[in-house]
Order: structure tokens, then C-alpha cells, then sequence
């Protein structure tokens, strides 16, 4: 029986009892082989140096071959945790939880399972997050292309009184009851590859948070991401009527099926939102503007690795964040918090009021 992926034993091969069982010794060569490769060199983070440095045993630090430089550094030295004051061992082992939990997991959850403070957890998820979207992989899709926004956050609490008991309205659309808009909803759009044998779903995800799914968003959006002439379908949103100038553009009209007889759907753009609200309803539960493409970015990246050994994954973790040190999250219980949120503004837009940010 052809199971399901994570079934596999791939998706077994790196396990908190696996990090458990690694000697001091084995953990650290995790942590330097990701970084640097298995050639046995380091580039020294002061001058840019590669070569076998010289190790200092009793440190766990090398110094740099390079006499003006001289600089020590250890593996964590310029890289996301070069300021942590965690074990290495514990550190893999949160990135292996971080893996394994493949709908995400909250910084108490986390904190509790390795028994660190809540604040440390809550940093340390976010700068894997950061990591995440310093890394993803934004060359232009082709082939196939499914496309969709949905409304996430700044909802105005429902009235006391029900106007209509019978109303009923789908979770990504605006509901119909919010007349005015609330300075916090965004549209978080996203752009899907799809595999064009029909079989694997998706194979790469961009993802980005805007003010509205509307056709000057959506246009750019593609113009920059999708490789013109590649099939792109979507709903009947009028946002994506002009995609047809571009694209070999197929809609289907989801008032009356989700996908066309002839197979067209943006069936992958909607699943990506299926696990992306079962992340806000599991895991985050509110997710403010200011914070929102960190999470949606995490849930694209856990989609695209969803095949992928969980050894690797945790390998392009730690890789991820040894390439430099945070921009964001270096003292941000010392109240040194990122000041704005990262939104996707087409160009020709009239400048909006700031969200409500806590
Ligand atoms: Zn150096």
C-alpha cells in the first residue's frame, strides 16, 4: 500500500530520541557541516577566509589562518544563535521539533517540550522563520500556476444580535456582515507551481501579504513571479481577469465546482490556505499584521519540504540560519522589535494608514 509521506521512513530518519542518543561531538559536526559543507574548511566570518582553521580544543573555537585577521570564532559565531546561550544539542533538538510538527508548533508548546523559557522559544521559532524567508527560493514559476488570495486577520467582531440566523460565508472571503474595514486585514496571496504530471500537488510556493486582492496587485504579483505564457488558473475573481494579456489564462467559477471538467482548478492555491488557518486555529491563533508573512512564509516552506527527508529539512535549517546574523529578533525582549510589517505594495500606490500594531 502506497502510504502517505510522512508515513515514510524518510519522514523518521531525525527524531528528538535520534538528537538525544548524538554525542557533544556529533552535534557540533551537524551544526559545521551545515554551514560549511563536509570539506573540513571553515570561512572565517571576519575575513572571508576558507581554510582549516586553526581549532582551539578547550574553546570550541577556531582562529583565523589569516594573520591580520586572527579572529576566533565558533560554529555559531554571525549566524542567527550566535548570541545563544542554549546547548547545541538542545538547539538541534528544537529544530527537529520545529521539522517534525508539520502544521507548526507555538513557542509555549516548544518551550515546554525542551524546557526552555517561553521568551527563548518564541525567539527561536522566529528567527527560523527568518531564516526561512531569507532563503526562499523566489525565481519566476512556470508551467503551471494556481493563484488566490484570502483574508486573514482584522476581523470586526461579529454583532451581538444575529441580523440573518441563516447567513453562512466562506472563511476566506470577506464576510458580508464587515461593511468597514478594519486597519488590520490583510489578503495574504499566493502563487503555486504546480506538478505537471498532476500527481505530487505542488512543488514551489511564493507567498506575499497585501492590501487586497485586487487586479493592479495581482498583475504585478504574476509579472514578477511567473514566467509569461505559463498556464495560470485561478477563480473568477475579477482581480485576475487581465492575466489573460500575459497568460494562457483558465478560470473556474467556484459557485458552481471546484474544478472545471476539464481539470481547472486552483485547487493547490486553496489547499495552501487549508493549512495555513489550520496553523492560526492550532498554533498561532491571532495572527497581527506586523508578523504575517513570517508565519505564512513558514507554512509555504513546510509545504514545499513536505517530501523531503526530515534530516534534510533540518540540515536546510540550520544551514538557513548560519548564513548571518538576525536583523529582527537580537533583543527583541530588550523592546528592540522590528518597527513595520512587510507588505507587498504594487508600485503607483497611494501610501495607507499603519496598522494597529501591539
Ligand atoms: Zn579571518
Amino acid at each position: 500500500m502506497a502510504g502517505h509521506f510522512l508515513l515514510s521512513k524518510d519522514a523518521r530518519d531525525f527524531t528528538v530520541e535520534g538528537v538525544e542518543r548524538m554525542s557533544e561531538r556529533e552535534v557540533h559536526k551537524f551544526f559545521v557541516e551545515s554551514r560549511w559543507g563536509k570539506d573540513g574548511v571553515q570561512i572565517c566570518p571576519g575575513c572571508g577566509t576558507i581554510d582549516n582553521h586553526y581549532w582551539v580544543k578547550t574553546r570550541r573555537q577556531w582562529r583565523c589562518k589569516d594573520i591580520a585577521c586572527g579572529r576566533s570564532f565558533s560554529v555559531t559565531s554571525d549566524t542567527k544563535f550566535a548570541d545563544h546561550k542554549l546547548p547545541l544539542k538542545k538547539l538541534l533538538k528544537a529544530f527537529v521539533i520545529f521539522a517534525n510538527n508539520v502544521k507548526g508548533i507555538s513557542a509555549s508548546a516548544l518551550a515546554r517540550t525542551i524546557g526552555v523559557a517561553y521568551q527563548t522559544a518564541f525567539v527561536l521559532l522566529h528567527k527560523l522563520r527568518e531564516s526561512i524567508m531569507e532563503c526562499s527560493n523566489k525565481d519566476q514559476l512556470d508551467g503551471l500556476v494556481h493563484i488566490d488570495g484570502a483574508y486573514v486577520s482584522g476581523r470586526i467582531r461579529k454583532p451581538r444580535v444575529k441580523k440573518k440566523a441563516t447567513e453562512t460565508q466562506h472563511r476566506d472571503k470577506k464576510p458580508q456582515w464587515q461593511s468597514s474595514k478594519h486597519p488590520n486585514q490583510r489578503v495574504v496571496m499566493v502563487l503555486r507551481e504546480v506538478d505537471p504530471e498532476g500527481n505530487k500537488g505542488s512543488i514551489r510556493t511564493i507567498v506575499h501579504v497585501v492590501r487586497a486582492e485586487d487586479s493592479r496587485t495581482a498583475e504585478e504579483l504574476a509579472k514578477i513571479y511567473i514566467k509569461r505564457d505559463a498556464k495560470v488558473m485561478t477563480d473568477e475573481a475579477p482581480a485576475y481577469s487581465s492575466l489573460i494579456e500575459r497568460y494562457d489564462h483558465l478560470t473556474v467559477n467556484h459557485s458552481k465546482e471546484f474544478s472545471t471538467d476539464d481539470g481547472v482548478s486552483n485547487n493547490q492555491a486553496e489547499s495552501f490556505f487549508a493549512r495555513m488557518r489550520r496553523m492560526v486555529i492550532g498554533q498561532v491563533h491571532r495572527v497581527t499584521p506586523k508578523y504575517m508573512l513570517d508565519y505564512v512564509t513558514e507554512v509555504a516552506w513546510r509545504e514545499d519540504v513536505r517530501r523531503t527527508p526530515t534530516s534534510r529539512q533540518v540540515g536546510m535549517l540550520a544551514n538557513a540560519a548560519s548564513r548571518s546574523t538576525s536583523k529582527w529578533w537580537r533583543g527583541y525582549w530588550q523592546m528592540k522589535k522590528r518597527p513595520e510589517e512587510i507588505l507587498f505594495v504594487p508600485t503607483g500606490s497611494p501610501p495607507k494608514p499603519a496598522a494597529v500594531s501591539r
